[in-house]
């Protein structure tokens, strides 16, 4: 297994680098050896798709026994909805999938302290996993981020820096801080990817070995977008599945790249103003991997939405009123299913990605 640049150029998985030296972004070129009657009798986790996760040896696995999280028929507009309860992970979102293979990696290096930046969630992720394996970190953040996930993030012993302005600030501040550290990256290091993958495993499982016909995901970085395409895209290549799911990215109104580029045919990141927006976590208004995920959109016959700020709010204060407590950009998704009805034969999947407690007191 190599990581491969998106502009062919071939690295060592043992390389502290995450991204090839004229800058492309990286993949793993992996190819998992998973049968499906080798599951039978594992720990329900997202561990028991062992040979699909790219960490050579067991000892390095950083775990707390994630994952296999319920995907529960939830009725929304009329129609019913397959929620995939992701926000019900250690940190409360998604991106623990991504964490705890993305550390264990760390780990499997002799890596003892990592830089990450983060709307939050990640950084909060990042910071648990590195805990549990006894790696130091330094995360940085927006200085808006809800004060729950900085409160999560320091109380995990991470060294937190607060950078004022935007995301992009704290990716450059990142940055700077990555020098001569390892980038624990879920935006560029292309371990995240195969943890987040996990995601379309569990969803394969849950429905009797089979696919969906579609997934609402909130999309910013597109970190679970871009996982839940290698997940059934390996399904599909062992034979498990006869299709990948149209992937339905969703964005907020307010901050949508991905939208303008897949609406206007670009290949390139648009020039826009953007404005705030209560999904903070998927307002990135210059995403590393655009064009990977528009292309991936594209290839699978999904589509890029967007929300606006009253019907993500609408969204959350219906979800809690039906006692689903999710962060507003989880709600998001839902907000783009109120107005997405779809025929009773059809399967459409939700991860909430976010728990509600992340966003207490800032909503
Ligand atoms: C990170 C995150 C997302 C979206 O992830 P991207 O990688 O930016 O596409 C969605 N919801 C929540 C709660 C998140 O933390």
């Amino acid at each position: 297994m190599n990581m491969v640049s998106h502009n062919g150029e071939t690295y060592p998985t043992s390389d502290l680098r995450w991204r090839s030296d004229s800058g492309a972004l990286l993949d793993l070129d992996f190819q998992p050896r998973l049968t499906a009657d080798s599951l039978s009798g594992r720990n329900r986790t997202m561990w028991r798709y062992r040979e699909a996760i790219p960490i050579e040896n067991d000892a390095d696995i950083v775990s707390f026994d994630e994952g296999f999280t319920p995907l529960t028929p939830h009725v929304i507009a009329g129609s019913t909805f397959l929620l995939k309860q992701d926000h019900l992970f250690p940190t409360g979102s998604y991106k623990d999938r991504g964490a705890s293979v993305l550390i264990s990696q760390a780990k499997a290096l002799g890596v003892d302290r990592v830089v990450e930046d983060s709307s939050g969630n990640a950084g909060a992720a990042v910071a648990a996993y590195c805990a549990r394996a006894g790696i130091q970190c330094d995360i940085y953040v927006p200085d808006s981020t809800s004060p729950a996930k900085l409160e999560q993030i320091a109380s995990y012993g991470a060294e937190l820096h607060r950078i004022p302005g935007s995301r992009e600030d704290t990716a450059d501040a990142a940055l700077n801080a990555a020098e001569g550290h390892f980038y624990a990256s879920h935006v560029w290091n292309p371990y995240f990817f195969h943890g987040t993958k996990t995601f379309a495993y569990e969803v394969w499982e849950q429905l009797g070995h089979s696919a969906p016909d579609e997934i609402l995901i909130p999309t910013g970085n597109g970190t679970l977008l871009i996982g839940a395409h290698i997940g059934f895209g390996e399904l599909l290549a062992a034979g498990l599945i006869d299709r990948i799911p149209g992937l339905i990215g969703v964005q907020a109104e307010n901050c949508c790249p991905l939208f303008q580029m897949w609406e206007q045919n670009l290949d390139h990141l648009p020039i826009r103003e953007n404005t705030p927006t209560t999904a903070e976590g998927i307002a990135i208004a210059t995403p590393a991997r655009a064009k990977q995920i528009v292309d991936i959109i594209r290839s699978t016959g999904g589509q890029l939405v967007t929300v606006s700020e009253t019907e993500i709010r609408s969204a959350y204060d219906i979800m809690n009123r039906s006692g689903w407590f999710i962060e507003p950009t989880s709600a998001s998704a839902i907000a783009a299913a109120h107005r997405r009805p779809h025929a009773e034969d059809k399967t459409v999947v939700i991860p909430l990605t976010g728990h509600g407690l992340k966003s207490a007191g800032k909503i």
